[in-house]
């Protein structure tokens, strides 16, 4: 499976220099025959198999679970990203996405099947040694074998590298582990894990640890909130003999593992979010043609349209982003020579930024629609009879695992410095550049029949607020701009909706000739008419944090006019979008 794609991006962050030419990037409607297939073989899966042991995996029936993750082997899905020599299908990153988002229905198992392919598949593929990938690979492929990811401990998960647990090396090499890791998933059943300690009480280092090795046990399984469907416990090393050929990767090295596990994940989570947000609406624009009120259906109001409407635009603009980053990794990895597990690492690090913007995005976007999708079951919405009420619980982790919304939120800035500060990102010329075009007459926007003149027009001004801002913070705090968390968070959301709203004006674009080009249209303009109005405000508070007087003044001058221009009419987009909803019983760009 190719995904076809001659003239993506090639580099993290360079989307915020200059135009993207619509046509440059992925989007959903360029998937291939043989990804709709893929999505059709795990869809039926969820449908047949999964969501009919929903009970089963939440009363805990871990055989249940293991014969599920079993069944995903024999179907290709968990070996998308692993080569044939492993047993995999290897498959492109598109099709990752599309696994993961039709998995999205049932959260637990979700969690599950991700604890599996992203934590424990993708840490041997990234920095496995071909011993111990021809060791491991195949049982975790098949779905034989179940893998978990050890890092987070009671007093360190943000912090993860200050973790406590201690490998002592051995005479012979081997080394002897002492700790205990907490909220492991797939702790209560997995076979084998992917375990972070420091050698020698110092260097973090990545090792491979099987629960049948002497001293290693899991504790009992956490009371949670959601994920019942999935095991979460702890993991205890007392004395655990770990033979010196399971040391992944290099000694002291361990943060390399760690962090590159985590842009996969934080990718792959999104997925998960775009998948669970086309859920919730289908389950929203059933209902609300179902339920009558006051003699109607309650999608005939305009305050439940407002909704459906709301819901159909977020999920566009995470799913937007979402391919158009799994298009631009894909190229990226098509661009390099060598073994495919190298290739990978080294795109998905260099797409770490917008890793980082899709995990908040996606996390956020997908706990707005289900707290939407219980308001619009009203009290239906607030009792297990139906699936609204899980949902909700199931998501709020999102934005607390794979690194949380507020820890990411300080990496997408704080990268976009970093790269700009090491030449690698030419942000300081376009800052400069900017300054300069700010100082000139405003130019007077032509007359134009194109429905999405405007949105274009937002844009492209909203890449440039965040040049104006992150200009301003870069020159008013220098180095100490990692402690001023708050300018950096306004900046991230500023950063996120600039992203989201260029990457939904392409795809609108690309979509002007077909069938469904006046929904595009709408979809897009209610996310970047919102994504301007979020981000005028965010701008404030940062450029208000860091300057004052005539230099403020000037600075939300220059804003406004970046952000000048009428207003479209989103309270009729949005009708729309919600009527096609109801009408299409979901989301209206599928299939
Ligand atoms: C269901 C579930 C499954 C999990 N699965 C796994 C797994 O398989 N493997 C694994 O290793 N871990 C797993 N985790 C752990 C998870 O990754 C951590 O909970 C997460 O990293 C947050 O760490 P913490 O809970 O210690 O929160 P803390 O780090 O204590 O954070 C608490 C709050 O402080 C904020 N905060 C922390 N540091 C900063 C900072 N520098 N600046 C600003 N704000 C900050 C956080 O954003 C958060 O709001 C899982 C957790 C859950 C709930």
């Amino acid at each position: 499976m190719t995904t076809t794609m001659a003239h993506t991006e090639k580099q993290g962050g360079g989307w915020l220099l200059g135009e993207t030419p619509t046509g440059r990037v992925f989007t959903p409607e360029r998937c291939s025959d043989e990804h709709r297939l893929m999505a059709q073989t795990t869809r039926e899966f969820v449908a047949n198999e999964v969501l009919p042991a929903l009970e089963r995996m939440e009363q805990k029936d871990w055989a249940c679970v293991r014969q599920l993750l079993h069944r995903c082997g024999e179907l290709g899905l968990l070996g998308v990203d692993a080569p044939e020599t492993y047993g995999g299908v290897e498959l492109d990153t598109v099709a990752a996405v599309i696994v993961a988002e039709s998995l999205a229905a049932s959260a637990s198992f979700g969690a599950t099947f991700g604890a599996q392919c992203n934590l424990a598949i993708i840490p041997l593929l990234f920095f496995g040694s071909d011993p111990q990938c021809a060791r491991y690979l195949p049982g975790l492929v098949s779905g034989e074998t179940v893998g978990a990811y050890a890092l987070s401990e009671s007093s360190s998960g943000s912090d993860a590298l200050s973790a406590k647990t201690r490998a002592t090396r051995q005479a012979d090499g081997s080394f002897v582990l002492n700790g205990e890791k907490m909220w492991i998933t797939n702790g209560g059943f997995a076979d084998l894990f992917i375990v972070f300690a420091k050698v020698d009480g110092e260097q973090f280092s990545a090792f491979i640890v099987e629960r049948t090795a002497p001293g290693v046990s899991t504790g009992q399984e956490e009371h949670k909130l959601g994920l019942r469907g999935s095991s979460t416990t702890p993991v205890i090393l007392q004395d655990a003999q770990v033979p010196a050929d399971n040391l992944l990767g290099e000694i002291g090295l361990g943060h390399k593992v760690a962090f590159n596990v985590l842009n996969y994940g934080r990718f792959k989570l999104c997925a998960s979010t775009s998948g669970g947000a086309k859920t919730a609406l289908a389950e929203s624009a059933r209902y609300a043609a179902e339920r009558k009120q006051f003699g109607q259906a309650i999608a005939e109001f305009g305050a439940i349209k407002h909704k459906l409407g709301e819901m159909s635009a977020r999920a566009y603009a995470v799913e937007s982003m979402l391919y158009r980053v799994a298009g631009a990794i894909e190229a990226r990895i098509g661009e390099q020579a060598g073994p495919s597990g190298e290739a990978k690492l080294a795109a998905f690090e260099e797409f770490a930024i917008e890793a980082s913007i899709l995990k908040v995005a996606g996390s956020e976007m997908l706990d707005y629609l289900l707290d939407e999708n219980i308001q619009v079951h009203g009290g239906n919405g607030f009792v297990e009879d139906y699936p609204a009420e899980r949902h909700y619980r199931d998501a709020r982790v999102n934005r607390i695992f794979e690194g949380t919304n507020e820890i990411n939120r300080l990496l997408i800035p704080g990268m976009l410095a970093r790269r700009a500060l090491a030449g690698r990102l030419a942000l300081i010329p376009a800052a400069k550049q900017l300054q300069e075009e700010i100082l000139q007459p405003a130019p007077v926007d032509a007359p134009s029949d194109d429905p999405l003149a405007g949105a274009k027009r937002v844009s492209a001004s909203l890449k440039k607020v965040v040049l104006l801002v992150l200009g301003v913070a870069m020159q008013t705090f220098g180095d100490s701009l990692r402690d001023q968390q708050e300018v950096l968070s306004f900046t991230a959301d500023i950063v996120m909706d600039a992203f989201s709203a260029e990457s939904v004006t392409l795809r609108a674009s690309a979509a002007a000739d077909t069938s469904r080009a006046s929904l595009h249209a709408d979809a897009a303009q209610v996310a970047v008419q919102a994504a301007a109005t979020r981000s005028e405000a965010a701008a404030r508070e940062a450029l208000a944090a860091m300057s004052s007087g005539d230099a403020l003044r000037t600075q939300l001058g220059a804003l406004r006019r970046l952000l000048r221009g009428t207003p479209a009419n989103t309270v009729a987009a949005r009708r729309r979008l919600a009527e096609a909803a109801v009408s299409r019983a979901g989301y209206m760009f599928e299939g």
